[in-house]
């Protein structure tokens, strides 16, 4: 099947941004962490005549009649994401990363109610409560931070005395940008201390937990994880909540999902989280997520070499936040910039306790996941940060900059995005 033989045919315009996307991204190197390329199979799904079907409510429980089929394939997708993650409950149905927190958050809370989460400049995610936000209007946001930007331990002492003191109904974990794993006994030993459910975002690091390459938090007691499904995961754009094993809180999300936040689940993508999660299970996943770390540590490497400063020292997951201002007199906008030029396309990001403003930080952002998907191992991740270096050194250098972007070119060509995994 080609995905895109009736557009080009009936619709021109967009067939050539769809044409252009996919040579981008062809062609160039995806370091942005929170992105990754999926198989062709997952896109088929996505792509499937399920996008016609009304199925409100979940499966044997519809608002209309006619599914069978849906039923099915919301049965299959609620099976194997219970299965990757060691849950009792969950629920697929949310459209994206920030709909599975609003819906967590009204499942779990009452209006007034108080969260404590990772202060947003030191890693924390935009629905963690950043004031720009409206749920912010409902609930009350209180944080914890790093004790020491340079070794990324959490402060759990403060951690411990905010939550004594401004008793939050939510212990919340998880981050966008924060390169460690976190102390995850402490977090629910803190929640249960103050009668707090703890609640952690695996939005990044979700493939992973599935894969097997860093911890589960299941696995220490915590209640829920809400997640993306389209990071490390893999799969389609959406998102994922799971309860570890409380059916009461298993039966308050699917409420606040349907009906409380959302109409009419996207089957489609429902289908194409179904397949995703189906090649999670596959055992080649496994190689993949310990390979995302691999190569993460080679690219840390040469960063500690050429002396560029890494929030935490370092990365233990698949991220890494480099200090570019810092350490080499180049802000994270400019660096963005120049490495968009030579085809490597990452982020700009607030470091912890930023003296610049968040539209031109001090640092930026990059990770492997997607650079893993393509087949690198560790001497070419190490060779892409030497050249991200390189480049960012040779900022009034013409010459050098297109003897990169042509070398990044040719790598692209020998590592071609795979159309499958299993
Ligand atoms: C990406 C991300 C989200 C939001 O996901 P969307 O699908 O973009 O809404 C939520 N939480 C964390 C920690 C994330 O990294």
């Amino acid at each position: 099947m080609n995905l895109y033989e009736s557009i080009k045919k009936q619709d021109k315009e967009v067939f050539d941004a769809i044409a252009g996307e996919e040579e981008r991204e062809r062609d160039g190197l995806e370091l942005i962490p929170s992105e990754n390329y999926v198989s062709k199979a997952v896109r088929e799904a996505q792509g499937s005549i399920l996008t016609n079907k009304y199925s409100e409510g979940y499966p044997g429980k519809r608002y209309y009649g006619g599914q069978p089929f849906t039923d099915m394939v919301e049965n299959i997708a609620i099976d194997r994401a219970k299965k990757l993650f060691g849950a009792k409950f969950a629920n697929v149905q949310t459209h994206a990363g920030a709909n599975a927190n609003i819906a967590m958050y009204m499942a779990l809370l009452e209006p007034g109610d108080t969260v404590l989460g990772m202060d947003l400049s030191h890693g924390g995610h935009l629905t963690h409560g950043h004031p720009v936000t409206y749920i912010t209007k409902f609930f009350n946001f209180v944080r914890y931070k790093m004790k020491d930007p340079d070794t990324g331990e959490i402060d759990y002492d403060e951690m411990r005395r905010v939550a004594q003191e401004h008793k939050p109904k939510i212990v919340l974990a998880g981050f966008s940008a924060y390169p460690r794993e976190l102390d995850y006994e402490k977090f629910v030993s803190i929640a249960k201390e103050v009668g707090a459910y703890s609640v952690i975002d695996i939005a990044h690091i979700a493939g992973l937990i599935a894969g097997k390459a860093v911890k589960n938090p299941f696995d220490y007691g915590f209640d829920v994880m809400t997640s993306t499904t389209h990071k490390t995961l893999r799969g389609p754009r959406g998102g994922l909540i799971l309860t570890r094993e409380n059916e009461e809180i298993g039966k308050k999300v699917d409420k606040a999902v349907f009906p409380g936040l959302q109409g009419g689940p996207l089957m489609h993508v429902i289908a194409a989280k179904a397949v995703a999660f189906g090649e999670a299970l596959h055992p080649n996943f496994q190689t993949y997520a310990a390979q995302i770390l691999k190569n993460a540590k080679a690219m840390e490497e040469i960063f500690r070499a050429r002396g560029v400063r890494m929030i935490t020292g370092g990365t233990s997951n698949h991220l890494i936040l480099a200090d570019v201002y810092g350490s080499l007199g180049i802000s994270g906008k400019e660096a963005e910039q120049l490495l968009d030029e030579v085809g490597i396309t990452l982020n700009k990001n607030s470091i912890a306790d930023d003296t610049r403003g968040p539209m031109d930080p001090s640092g930026i952002r990059f990770g492997t996941p997607a650079i893993t998907t393509r087949g690198f191992k560790e001497a070419e991740s190490a060779h892409v940060a030497e050249l991200m270096l390189d480049a960012l050194a040779s900022r009034d250098d013409k010459n050098k900059l297109q003897q990169i972007r042509a070398e990044i070119k040719a790598g692209c060509e020998k590592f071609p995005i795979p159309d499958s995994f299993v």
